[in-house]
């Protein structure tokens, strides 16, 4: 006697992926861009005249992500 296979886990044929409003998602993508807008200026131009902290501190701790991402450093 065959054993039937059943996976009730399995969403079946009719069923329609759960949407997500742009109301809920706008505020996180306009968080999470500036978040990475700005660890994109610290990894790419903290530096020299135009880096917010004086010293080399934050170019030190990012220097390696800037030779991985391909910024001119020296
Ligand atoms: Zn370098």
């Amino acid at each position: 006697m065959a054993q039937s296979v059943l996976s009730p886990s399995l969403p079946s044929a009719g069923s329609a992926p759960a949407s997500l409003p742009i109301r809920a998602i706008l505020p996180w993508a306009l968080f999470l861009g500036t978040l990475m807008l700005v660890l994109l200026y610290f990894v790419g131009a903290e530096q020299g005249a135009t880096s917010v902290f004086s010293g080399a501190t934050v170019h030190e701790w990012v220097h390696d992500g800037r030779h991985l991402l391909g910024f001119p450093c020296h």
